[in-house]
């Protein structure tokens, strides 16, 4: 349920709603607009009723969300959230692109791609320490020495960085390295690690799972929401179907449909979405025309020796290249870059 309240509701009149609402056992979440302030019960409101905050002074009109995501819901925050890295405003008009490898493998390539990415016009840098692998036999990551060298690509370049942390009890290690916690599409619905999230205030890039529906997607992002970390985007980045020929079909229904249902920004990421390199750049191009905040990229220097995901890695030449193609097609759509 939300309370919309009227363009002259004093704070006085704002108090008394979440007074009203804490009363009664639920939370109370504040959107503030530039027109008007709306604030969100929630909580398992069934045995609310609208009349109980309807007559209260300075409100216009109560709303139940008929979305079983609430805080993630453009009901509740009709303009687009924000959120800044470091300076860099993603889900405003200017494109973001994220790029960097699959994980770090060592300090020569992770600096090296970093200045490379960064002289393309990336904006953030991605790099995996602590990866999810499906064999155990395979590379798992630098773990906390991936992380220095993250943190050194940052201060050489002066990118934001973004990396995966896959368990609840990482939160606070990751967190103390990177500017974006990644958590990924095989921990979508890693319910203590989304709560351990949202207890921080570091932004969060949620990947969709490969079988997650658009709506699971949403009550994940709620998990971390309803915490009060409300810094979140999500990330697209193909689903299972019955397609063999790439790795995962990319949603381009779910990018348009997520910036519809949801005030957070939506990245799309080609790379783990197709899981072919030569055909990252059309499906970028249709993951910002269908809507996205965004891309995320994976680069590679050398990535027939990638250690992880060379096949759908772009060297840097040709992640430069569509970059300056991203910058044509971006005010086409009312974007800049
Ligand atoms: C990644 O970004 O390298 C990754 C593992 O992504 P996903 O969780 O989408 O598979
Ligand atoms: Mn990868």
């Amino acid at each position: 349920m939300i309370v919309v309240m009227k363009h002259n509701a004093s704070a006085a009149d704002i108090d008394t709603v979440i007074r009203q609402i804490e009363a009664r056992g639920y939370k109370a979440h504040l959107s503030q607009g530039t027109e008007r302030t709306i604030i969100g019960v929630v909580g398992d409101n069934r045995p609310v009723q609208p009349h109980n905050f309807e007559m209260l002074q300075g409100v216009e009109q109560v709303v139940r969300i008929l979305q079983p995501f609430k805080l993630a819901s453009r009901d509740f925050h009709p303009a687009n959230t924000v959120v800044d890295v470091r300076g860099v405003e993603i889900g405003g008009p200017r494109l973001t692109v994220i790029a960097g490898p699959c994980s770090v493998e060592g300090r020569t390539q992770l600096l090296e791609t970093a200045h490379a990415v960064k002289e393309a016009g990336a904006d953030l840098l991605r790099g995996g320490a602590f990866k999810p692998r499906t064999s155990p036999y395979a590379f798992q990551g630098m773990g906390e020495d991936g992380l220095e060298l993250l943190a050194e690509a940052r201060e050489e370049t002066g990118l934001p960085i973004i990396t995966e942390v896959m368990a609840p009890e990482a939160v606070p290690l990751i967190a103390k390295y990177a500017d974006v916690l990644q958590i990924g599409a095989r921990n979508m619905q890693n319910f203590p690690l989304l709560t351990a999230a949202g207890k921080t205030r570091v932004p969060v890039f949620l990947k969709r799972s490969m079988m997650g529906t658009i709506q699971e997607t949403l009550m994940a992002a709620e998990y971390v929401l309803s915490g009060g970390n409300r810094q979140v985007m999500i990330c697209e980045r193909g689903i299972r179907t019955f397609e063999t020929a790439t790795r995962n079909t990319l949603d381009i229904n779910g990018i348009a449909l997520l910036k519809q249902w949801s005030h957070l920004p939506v990245f799309g990421d080609p790379s783990h979405g197709t899981g072919r390199w030569e055909i990252i750049s059309p499906i970028a191009k249709a993951c910002i025309a269908a809507g996205a905040d965004g891309v995320m990229i994976e680069v590679h220097l050398h990535p027939a020796d990638a250690l992880s995901d060379g096949a759908q890695s772009l060297k840097p030449e040709k992640f430069a290249a569509l970059v300056r193609e991203l910058k044509q097609l971006a005010p086409v759509l009312g974007r800049t870059m």
